[in-house]
């Protein structure tokens, strides 16, 4: 199969079988989902869903947050992995917002990864979905299942793997094929046990090409490994008919 063949299965599989594909995150606007964009760096959509609701009514805009301090913030989110940092973060780049992009989320990734605990992933994210741009926000699933999947070769780096992934998905693809890459990898590829039996993609699969291969490599040895192991046993009657003799 060639990459093409296998992008373009693999991508109408998710089209037809997927469809719509959303961000988990929850958020009203895009400060908001800079704000959980930030906040889901190593840590669950699910658990900052459940940390989002309070923060954003009490700091609803880059003016409000920026007018607090990270220790304040620290309070809110104290439950979501790495808070000290994330606080920082958070407080820093209201103060971006607002003192240099007139309190408004830029669309741009070059101005987007300025703002404090925002990279390139989380500007992709952004740009992808608040302002409809066709950029691949690479995380850990997207770049496992991309590997995994055949879709990228040998990508060192998230952004090997943005580039390789770019260059094949049709531009008006990309916000979906980032989301479907994300779900299959939550919830069907995973990272220790990939559900490969279950899985709809396995025929586009190399991974499950080589995990096929291998098996019926095991299967055409097994025969081998019985004789060997007659032969073990042979060699041991034989061994103890020779040892009798020795000692008569
Ligand atoms: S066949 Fe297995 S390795 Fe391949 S995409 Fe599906 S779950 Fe992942």
């Amino acid at each position: 199969m060639t990459k093409e063949e296998r992008y373009k299965n693999v991508l109408s599989y998710f089209e037809t079988n997927v469809g719509l594909a959303e961000t988990e995150l929850k958020y009203n606007n895009p400060f908001e989902l800079l704000v959980a964009v930030i906040l889901s760096a190593q840590c669950t959509d699910k658990r900052v869903n459940l940390t989002t609701p309070k923060l954003f009514k009490d700091y609803p805009t880059p003016v409000a947050m920026a007018s607090t301090n990270s220790d304040v913030i620290f309070s809110y989110i104290r439950s979501i992995s790495y808070p000290n940092n994330k606080a920082k973060h958070l407080v820093g780049m209201a103060n971006m917002l607002v003192n240099d992009f007139n309190s408004q989320v830029p669309g741009n990734v070059d101005e987007l990864i300025k703002l404090p605990g925002v990279g390139r992933k989380t500007a992709n994210v952004i740009a992808s979905v608040v302002f409809n741009k066709p950029t691949m926000a690479v995380d850990t699933h997207v770049f496992r299942v991309s590997n995994r999947i055949g879709l990228t070769t040998n990508a060192k780096n998230p952004l090997q793997c943005e580039m390789q992934l770019i260059k094949f998905i049709p531009e008006h693809e990309v916000t979906r094929a980032h989301h479907w890459l994300i779900l299959h990898g939550r919830y069907v590829c995973l990272a220790r046990t990939p559900k490969c039996n279950e899985c709809g993609i396995k025929a586009y699969c190399k991974y499950f090409e080589k995990l096929n291969a291998k098996q019926i490599k095991i299967k055409s040895v097994k025969p081998n490994v019985k004789l060997i192991s007659n032969g073990k046993k042979n060699k041991t009657k034989n061994s103890v008919k020779k040892a009798g003799k020795k000692s008569s």
